[in-house]
């Protein structure tokens, strides 16, 4: 019998032909909900599911009984029920490294931003309002030489720090569930405390996985603990911090200013005041959105899926659990 994938995110031609090569593929190029009458009626017949940025419900697994592996387009997997997939027995797969360098770059992107006042000031310009030189209005905060607090010190977390320390000389700072010896000696980095780190650092950025115990694990006691001078960077989660502790501390001055790739809910709603803030640089989640880093994800997942669903040990796997049971 063909096994059947359900595939939701947009892949390329050539990654389509990968998986119909071996498998029969029901493909959504948009999706914009799990309700979707054609979706759930594949998902009750696929072995297999391929796909980023939709929360998988353990309702959405009673619908899929021959479920067998999920590749997500993706590192993070909040968006799926771990316990759930273990119990029954589904493997879910994932993309690390691949984006690793992509979205350090953006980490980085949002510190420079968010220092210099780049989008502030090339807005400036746009507005017309460039009649003059420059003053202390328009300043904004050096980079290089300063302290970067890491709060998570994986994958991501190292590319940022090596970019600090190697390219900025900046001292680093991190906080994460194990101390990373390695990273001591290769970038002179210190482990703290969180406090201790809140307390030093001139940028604090943020790249731990939500989970259970990081949700919401920076608000206003966290911020009440920075530097007033201190950007604040979040390019892990938008949940991973209270997105109102956040605003507050930002408009009554307790931080500076803060760079954002990821939010509470999105896309933003509309409501939300942090685009308009000055002291802010928001952007759509764009960690890992480049053409080739993109790319090669859903080559990852489309690996993933096409080792998993032959019985083999995929390239990342999530839940080994899954694969000893
Ligand atoms: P990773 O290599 O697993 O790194 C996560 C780090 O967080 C690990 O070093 C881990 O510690 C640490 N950690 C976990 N829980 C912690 C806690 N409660 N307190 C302190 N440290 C904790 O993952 P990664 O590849 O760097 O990715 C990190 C996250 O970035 C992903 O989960 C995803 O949510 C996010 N992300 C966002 C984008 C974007 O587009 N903005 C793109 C990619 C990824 P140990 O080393 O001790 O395990």
């Amino acid at each position: 019998m063909t096994k059947r994938i359900v595939a939701f995110r947009r892949l390329k031609e050539s990654q389509l032909d990968q998986l119909r090569h071996e498998f029969h593929v029901d493909y959504f190029e948009r999706l914009d909900s799990a309700d979707d009458p054609a979706f759930r009626h594949a998902l009750r017949q696929a072995h297999g599911l391929v796909g980023a940025g939709l929360r998988i419900t353990p309702e959405m697994l009673d619908d899929a009984p021959r479920l067998e592996a999920i590749a997500s387009i993706s590192v993070g997997y909040d968006n799926y029920p771990i316990d759930e997939l273990n119990r029954r027995g589904i493997l879910l797969c994932n993309t690390p490294d691949v984006l690793t360098e992509t979205t350090a770059d953006t980490g980085f992107l949002l510190i420079m931003a968010t220092a210099r006042r780049a989008i502030e000031l090339a807005e400036f310009i746009k507005r017309g309002d460039w009649q003059e030189s420059i003053g202390d209005a328009q300043f904004g905060s050096d980079v290089h030489g300063k302290t970067l607090g890491m709060i998570g010190m994986g994958r991501i977390g190292a590319a940022i720090a090596r970019r600090g320390a190697l390219g900025f000389g900046m001292k680093v700072l991190y906080s994460n569930a194990s101390p990373k010896p390695a990273l001591d000696a290769e970038l002179g980095a210190e482990h703290r405390d969180m406090d201790a780190l809140l307390q030093e650092s001139d940028f604090v950025c943020v790249t731990v996985p939500l989970t259970a115990e990081t949700e919401r694990l920076i608000g206003q006691r966290e911020f009440a603990r920075m530097k007033s001078s201190a950007i604040f960077v979040n390019i892990a989660r938008g949940k991973v911090v209270d997105e109102s502790a956040l605003i507050d501390a930002l408009n009554q001055g307790h931080i500076h200013a803060a760079g954002l790739d990821v939010f509470e809910q999105e896309p933003l709603p509309d409501d939300s005041p942090l685009p308009h803030m000055a002291n802010v640089v928001a952007l759509p989640h764009i960690g890992s959105a480049t053409h080739e880093t993109r790319t090669a994800m859903a080559q990852r997942a489309v690996d993933n899926i096409l080792l998993a669903l032959k019985g083999e040990r995929p390239i990342s796997l999530v839940n080994e659990s899954a694969w000893n049971g």
